[in-house]
């Protein structure tokens, strides 16, 4: 069980966020390796102490250096943010060191990069989501802190402000601060630039770091919930009287975010221009927020919140229905380890958890993790990124159908109007002319008048059909112009009904580009999903396999040893010794796993899989009992392969490590040699950088050089001349190797020379080791000097070896050996070999060598 994943309720949530490298570090720490690393699945925190060593430390978060900011708000803040909705009282902070990233993720406004958007930007967005401005309301005070001197960043004039506590509930309040009501996102931002820009100019003219100051965003949230029916009683307890009531409750809240000063330590002396009154000043309180946080973490009665104006000010961020978040950001800089360190420390202590871990890694699920994280990162990121591209293309396309239909219903309008008046102009011209012409008849009829019927009537009678003739004719066309204007507005009527129709297109666009868009939103939940799912997998397994990868290594594999021989049969006692817990858990693995589909792994495509099988068969091989399991299985075939198709130096490393193993043992020695074993070992050699894989494979050569039966076969195919090319390498565990399968060679061919199964000269005298071996006959590592002194002796048993060894200086290094060597047994040996050699005494004569 794990215990972290226990929630007490009011414990500080300490999470830590790892800052990628600058690009500055990238270039200067480019050859050094982080300080930290982490293991998110796991939720450690690996500090590295020195090249070999580490402390881990857990906490409720580890976040990478690729975690979004989208996740940081979410696994730090959405949590407080939700209780202060619920009218709790919620404190999130950033420690850490200056330049580490604690005003990138709390106060990044994301103006440039939507995904960049901080914790204080996207609390008051899920606040605005949430309440509604008609009942409720959302205020925001935003100050600085520094030597224990309160300034409003709303109003910078307005500084030295005091902190009232109210002495009945203990609330705390600013009544010289200013309070600003928010009703839109905007303006909060707008607040939040101005009080920025503020604290810069504010820090300028203090002429102090805005590293050393705290900022201090308040956010007090109001809300009316209506209350559930209640019985009020009258005064009189007269229940006749009773009355149904539902009074409004108000609902308060409070969100602080505190961007803490930088934990660095300032120098006491105060170097930075501070006298040392000032130094303490600046640290109070930090150093007092670091006390509260120790006494609340161990539930300590009192705690020393008066101690400074940070802890009085987040004093009712401290009651248990509060809930408190602490994120510590780090650097990955390894020139930055003391403070890093510092800084963990003081994460740890918030979260109240002593025992520091210590691990050893071999089972290596991280890499696989780290992937999904970096991946799920991207994915969220980026998922924001074309939400808000989305967003923005859909308000293009209506404002863009807005304008073209406002533009159509001008132009109609315009139309229309001009027609109105052209056709009202000619409606006044015929008028007129009617009544110019009406005017005209009056004269006419008015001076006809006396003599109609006694003249001529005739005329006036042609006059007046005329006349209606040609106002029929103006009638007509009248009529004809009207039909015309008719004809020219249906047309523009159904030009706007077209523009209608594709305004409903537009509209219909945009449904479906929103319907894209949950479609997408729910494709990533699900991915999401299956993506947990498989993190809970991984964790189960990297636990498991953790465990059982620390019980492995206890006392053995990690440490350097000079000698496979002893290293393995290190590993194999431990294994025998440490009993039931050592087998159980490989036969666990066995069993959850099973070997076949280990060895499948072998040939994953995934380079992580891959070298994480080898490892796991190369554990196993180091256990005797599974190793004729891992031959019949074709375990000993794959890794053979793997030298051959893998370029991956680690999995060569660890797959020579499992073949040195196995190769402990004679049946699987002439497997190895059937397999063209030394070519692949001697081609491996020939490519390999890393000293610990020309350890492994010289050991594994070594192995097979004390096999008698194999001696032709294993010079054949240039065994000899692969073990002396890795002499280049001038690492002393693998020169103890080399030495060690010298001296094997050396002793089975001396057992052939006595049988007579061998006449000549040594084979390796014809490869050319004799003055390798005379160089480092007297090598200042004993594991070397004492395999090449073996080997010496048994090259020195037969006569046919003596010319070549008198030529090459062997000689000198026998007397030598005779001599001085520490161990009795191979003195003994050497002056043996030197007086029954007739060849040796008769040049030790020459030399006149005293014997
Ligand atoms: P602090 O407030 O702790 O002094 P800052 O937030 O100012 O640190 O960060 C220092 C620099 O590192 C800034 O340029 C910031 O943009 C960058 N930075 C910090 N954290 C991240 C991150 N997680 N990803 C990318 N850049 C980061
Ligand atoms: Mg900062």
């Amino acid at each position: 069980m794990l215990f972290y994943l226990r929630v007490v309720p009011g414990r500080v949530r300490v999470a830590v966020r790892l800052r990628p490298r600058s690009a500055e570090e990238m270039m200067a720490d480019a050859d050094f390796a982080d300080c930290v690393e982490l293991q998110p699945e796991l939720k450690r925190l690996k500090l590295r102490r020195n090249n070999w060593d580490s402390d881990t430390y857990e906490f409720d978060e580890v976040l990478t250096e690729f975690a979004s900011q989208k996740r940081v708000y979410e696994v730090v803040a959405k949590p407080v943010v939700e209780s202060v909705l619920d009218g709790y009282n919620g404190t999130i902070m950033a420690y850490g060191q200056t330049g580490t990233g604690k005003t990138y993720t709390l106060g990044c406004l994301g103006e440039e990069d939507t995904a960049a958007r901080g914790i204080m930007v996207r609390a008051m967005e899920d606040i605005l989501a949430d309440v509604s401005l008609e009942t409720d309301s959302i205020c925001v005070s935003y100050l600085q802190l520094y030597m224990e001197s309160i300034q409003d960043l709303l109003d910078p004039a307005n500084d030295n402000i005091s902190i009232m506590e109210d002495p009945k509930t203990g609330d705390v309040s600013l009544p010289g601060a200013n309070i600003v009501e928010i009703r839109n996102q905007q303006s909060f931002v707008e607040l939040l630039r101005l009080g920025e820009s503020h604290r810069f100019a504010a820090n300028t003219k203090l002429n102090a770091e805005s590293s050393r100051s705290h900022a201090i965003l308040m956010v007090h949230v109001e809300r009316s919930v209506k209350g559930k029916h209640s019985a009020l009683s009258g005064e009189n307890g007269n229940n006749a009287h009773i009355t149904t009531l539902k009074p409004a409750i108000i609902r308060k809240g409070k969100l602080v975010v505190v961007d803490l000063a930088g934990s660095e330590r300032i120098d006491k002396s105060g170097s930075e221009g501070h006298t040392l009154e000032e130094a303490k000043s600046i640290n109070l309180s930090l150093s007092a927020l670091g006390k509260c946080i120790n006494a609340l973490a161990e539930n300590s009665v009192h705690v020393p919140v008066r101690d400074s104006k940070l802890t009085r000010l987040l004093r009712d961020s401290f009651g248990g229905t509060a809930r408190t978040s602490l994120v510590v950001t780090i650097g990955p800089s390894p020139r930055h380890r003391g403070e890093t360190a510092s800084t963990i420390t003081f994460g740890q202590r918030a979260m109240k958890v002593e025992n520091m871990l210590k691990l050893k890694e071999e089972f290596d699920y991280k890499g696989l993790s780290r992937r999904l994280d970096v991946q799920l990162d991207k994915l969220i990121a980026e998922h924001e990124r074309q939400q808000k591209s989305f967003e923005d293309e859909i308000k293009r396309i209506t404002t863009e159908a807005k304008n073209s239909i406002s533009e159509v219903e001008r132009s109609y309008a315009d139309a229309l109007e001009k027609d109105r008046l052209k056709y009202q102009k000619h409606y006044m011209e015929s008028i007129k002319k009617l009544e110019e012409q009406l005017v005209n008849n009056q004269q006419k009829n008015g001076i006809e008048k006396v003599p109609v019927g006694l003249e001529d009537g005739g005329s006036a009678l042609t006059s007046n059909i005329e006349e209606v003739a040609e106002l029929k004719k103006l009638l007509q066309k009248e009529s004809l112009l009207r039909k015309a204007a008719e004809e020219e507005v249906n047309s523009l009527k159904s030009q706007v009904a077209q523009w209608k129709r594709s305004e409903t297109s537009e509209n219909l666009k945009i449904l479906k580009l929103r319907e894209m868009l949950e479609d997408e939103a729910r494709q990533k939940e699900k991915l999401e999903a299956e993506i947990a799912i498989l993190h809970g997998q991984l964790l189960q397994i990297s636990f498991e396999a953790d465990e059982t990868g620390r019980r492995l290594d206890r006392g053995g594999f990690g440490k350097v040893s000079g000698d496979l021989d002893s290293l393995l049969s290190q590993v194999k006692h431990q294994q025998q010794e440490s009993g039931n817990g050592e087998k159980a858990s490989i036969a666990k693995l066995f069993e959850q796993v099973g070997l076949q589909k280990i060895l499948s792994l072998l040939e994953s495509e995934d380079a992580d899989l891959q070298i994480h099988a080898v490892k796991v068969v190369a554990n196993l091989a180091a256990e005797e009992t599974n190793q004729e399991k891992i031959v019949e299985a074709g375990g000993l075939t794959s890794l053979l392969m793997l030298l051959r198709s893998s370029e991956n130096e680690t999995i060569h490393r660890v797959a020579a490590g499992a073949i040195a193993n196995l190769a402990m043992n004679e049946t699987n020695q002439e497997l190895i040699m059937d397999q063209r074993g030394i070519s692949l070992l001697s081609m491996t050699a020939a490519n390999a950088e890393d000293p610990q894989t020309l350890r492994m494979v010289a050991g594994a050569i070594a192995n097979l050089c004390g096999n008698d039966k194999l001696q032709m076969k294993l010079r054949g195919e240039g065994g000899i001349k692969g073990l002396l090319g890795m002499v280049r390498c001038r690492n002393p565990d693998v020169l103890a190797q080399v030495a060690r399968g010298i001296a094997n060679f050396a002793k089975c061919e001396s057992r052939a020379s006595t049988q007579g199964t061998k006449t000549g000269r040594s084979l390796l005298i014809e490869d050319g080791a004799l003055p390798w071996i005379v160089q480092n006959a007297n090598n200042e590592a004993s594991p070397i000097r004492r395999h090449i002194e073996l080997a010496l002796c048994h090259l020195a048993q037969h006569e046919a070896n003596a010319k070549d060894m008198i030529s090459g200086g062997a000689l000198w290094e026998l007397v030598r050996i005779s001599r001085d060597c520490s161990r009795e047994d191979i003195r003994t040996l050497a002056h043996r070999t030197l007086t029954s050699s007739s060849a040796f005494l008769a040049e030790m004569r020459r030399l006149r060598i005293d014997y």
